[in-house]
């Protein structure tokens, strides 16, 4: 039995680093802290155990699949390169790297979640703070168009309702907690206040919260379902806390432009921040998809959606953005790393997927992609059989260690393995 403190979960975006597991050899027989998201996740990976490598679905070599894989890249005129949102830092840089090297379309499964936002906070800016500043100071805490109740379990305990600090000492008590939305969510449970939006209607709400925390005597006429008293009263609820912390999520970013919506709300923060301090933040859904964004960043200057096909980074939403390639059936061979993502995409998109030769990297408790992969990679996972980096959701880089060994290699060998077999089919030709 072998007993580890202080490991990182990557279920989702709160990366909470304060978990203990024992293993028994390689199987997860006790844990504390993991919450009811994180528990059936790593459970399962002790049943876990499908061929490092497939092809067509029979079970093939390493060498052999990754041969197939480097032939099938080579055959593509538009490749594409998506998912990464639960992969790790050298995952990522690997699959960027192969990007570059065969002039794909690389994105990230952010372009079907928070792309919105991170445009928006492309054109506004963004009031940003750690989470450990939240749970120290924010004496105001809004979730908008978000249920962490059910997507961030932990998210409450640690960073947002329940940390007491010296200047919040008796924690939840000393906080007030609002949760806006369009129908009562499980949230709503633990808030003090719950303001019903009209579906549709953020943008309106916000703009008429702009005017009051400008001129609180005004009397916006909005239309947003909301009664003009009840904003009124938030908007002086803002501009009076000490730390206000507004976390939002798909409800708002989702939304038929949505980034208009969330532009307005960060427009928001930075009037408030002429009154008091406050953030806005974003709740990101899966482990690492910060990461992914982070390592885009950096290799190619763009956070998704981008093309390197002409040899220069181009950034595009709604071109170079998976769904919309898919839909308008612009890509000729696909490679997934991470296909959990895919029921999220439309019909018409899985449809054309369906279709192309697919290569599918996945962790061994994954579920069977929806579309059936030509050549599929069994792949480790970071944090308990491979040492890697996850960006928690407010971008704080979060170490992750191996715990036990594992049959599998990580996504970033099976990447860079590719990448050597096109490179060697290059110079053999060459
Ligand atoms: S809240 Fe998220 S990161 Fe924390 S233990 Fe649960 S699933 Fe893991």
């Amino acid at each position: 039995m072998q007993t580890f403190h202080d490991v990182a979960c990557t279920v989702c975006g709160c990366v909470c680093d304060d978990l203990t597991l024992t293993f028994d050899g390689d199987r997860l027989t006790g844990d504390e802290r993991a919450c009811e998201l994180a528990r059936p996740w790593l459970y399962s990976l002790n049943e876990a155990r499908p061929p490092v490598a497939r092809l067509q679905g029979a079970e093939a070599t390493l060498e052999k699949a990754i041969g197939e894989a480097a032939t099938l890249l080579k055959g593509s005129r538009a490749p594409l390169i998506y998912g990464l949102s639960r992969s790790s830092t050298p995952g990522q840089r690997a699959a960027v790297s192969l990007a570059d090297q065969i002039g794909a379309i690389i994105d990230t499964t952010a372009s079907k979640g928070h792309g919105p936002s991170i445009m928006a906070i492309q054109e506004i800016g963004e009031s940003t703070s750690t989470l450990g500043e939240v749970a120290r100071r924010s004496d105001l805490v809004i979730f908008w168009g978000a249920d962490p109740a059910q997507t961030h379990p932990r998210h409450f305990e640690r960073y947002s309702i329940e940390p007491t600090s010296d200047l919040l000492p008796h924690g939840k008590e000393d906080r007030h907690v609002i949760v806006i939305d369009v129908h009562k969510t499980q949230t709503a449970a633990v808030a003090d206040e719950v303001i019903l939006v009209q579906e549709g209607r953020d943008f309106e709400m916000i703009a008429a919260l702009r005017m009051l925390v400008r001129d609180p005597d005004c009397s916006p006429v909005v239309d947003c379902g909301v009664p003009l008293e009840q904003l009124r009263s938030l908007a002086k609820r803002m501009t009076e806390c000490r730390y206000g912390a507004v976390f939002f999520g798909l409800g708002i970013a989702s939304l038929h432009l949505g980034h208009l919506a969330v532009e307005a709300l960060l427009e928001l923060t930075a009037d408030l921040n002429e009154k008091t301090r406050f953030i806005a933040r974003r709740l990101r859904v899966s482990g690492d998809v910060s990461g992914a964004d982070s390592v885009l960043c950096w290799q190619t200057g763009f956070p998704f959606g981008v093309d390197l096909s002409r040899g220069v980074p181009r950034f595009n939403p709604g071109e170079f953005t998976t769904e919309d390639l898919l839909e308008r059936g612009e890509i000729d061979a696909c490679l997934l790393v991470g296909s959990w993502n895919l029921p999220h995409l439309s019909k018409k998109a899985l449809a054309f997927l369906q279709t192309l030769p697919l290569i599918v990297l996945d962790p061994p408790n994954a579920l069977p992609p929806l579309v059936a992969p030509a050549v599929q990679f069994t792949t480790a996972v970071y944090g308990i059989h491979a040492p890697g980096t996850a960006y928690r959701m407010d971008e704080v880089p979060i170490p992750l260690r191996k715990l036990v060994d594992s049959p599998y290699p990580t996504d970033d060998d099976v990447l860079h393995a590719i990448a050597a077999n096109l490179k060697g089919m290059a110079d053999a030709t060459a």
